[in-house]
């Protein structure tokens, strides 16, 4: 079955003024749009026609000639993420099981913030700042390009999008004030709990299974 273009959580206009009208149509119905069809007619009547867009990108991420299935399935579970990423409202400081967590393995809420942006405005060109576990713990981490750090055996919980075409028609170069507006007024904490949850429920069954 084909891969489709989810809609977005919200309208167009929802995340004004820190995300324009603009720019979400431009990076939903081009960007994300474009690297859905280009994966759908890269993996037509291949091995992967049929897979999980997380098996594709798993499969594919050491192989270079399959680097443009990875790109565009990886480019595809990106955006499905950021987007969700987000909501109207969003932003400032979570509360509950990821306040403790952000406590306990940064000091504060405000050295994430700090480490958050850091890993947004130091990634070279184009790439994601991430909020991950990795072994259990709370990591931040930026990517180059299409990666994702599933790759990295790491469980994804947070992402920024920090190519230009996330921010340039509403910051232009002003990289640091999308990712101080991403996370002061955009970022949807439940969204990112329930990550963390679903996970720590997984790993629950897992233990189970195997115990
Ligand atoms: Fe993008």
């Amino acid at each position: 079955m084909a891969f489709e273009l989810p809609p977005l959580p919200y309208a167009y206009d929802a995340l004004e003024p820190y995300m324009s009208q603009k720019t979400l149509e431009f990076h939903h119905d081009r960007h994300h749009a474009i690297y859905v069809s280009m994966l759908n007619t890269l993996v037509k009547e291949t091995e992967f026609a049929n897979k999980s867009l997380e098996d594709i990108i798993l499969a594919t991420n050491s192989d270079t000639s399959k680097a443009m299935i990875f790109k565009n399935a990886a480019q595809v579970w990106n955006h499905t993420f950021f987007w969700n990423c987000m909501k109207p409202g969003g932003g400032g400081q979570p509360s509950g099981i990821l306040a403790d967590k952000f406590n306990d393995r940064f000091g504060s809420f405000d050295q994430f913030v700090t480490k958050f942006k850091s890993a947004g405005a130091t990634q070279l060109g184009s790439g994601y700042a991430w909020l991950v576990l990795d072994q259990n713990q709370l990591k931040v981490v930026k990517t180059r390009n299409a990666t994702n750090p599933m790759v990295n055996q790491q469980i994804p919980l947070l992402t920024c999008d920090v190519w230009e075409h996330a921010y340039y028609l509403d910051f232009q170069n002003r990289r640091l004030d999308f990712l101080q507006a991403f996370l002061e007024h955009l970022v949807n904490w439940e969204f990112v709990t329930r990550q963390l949850e679903m996970y720590q429920l997984s790993r629950l069954a897992q233990l189970k299974l195997t115990g």
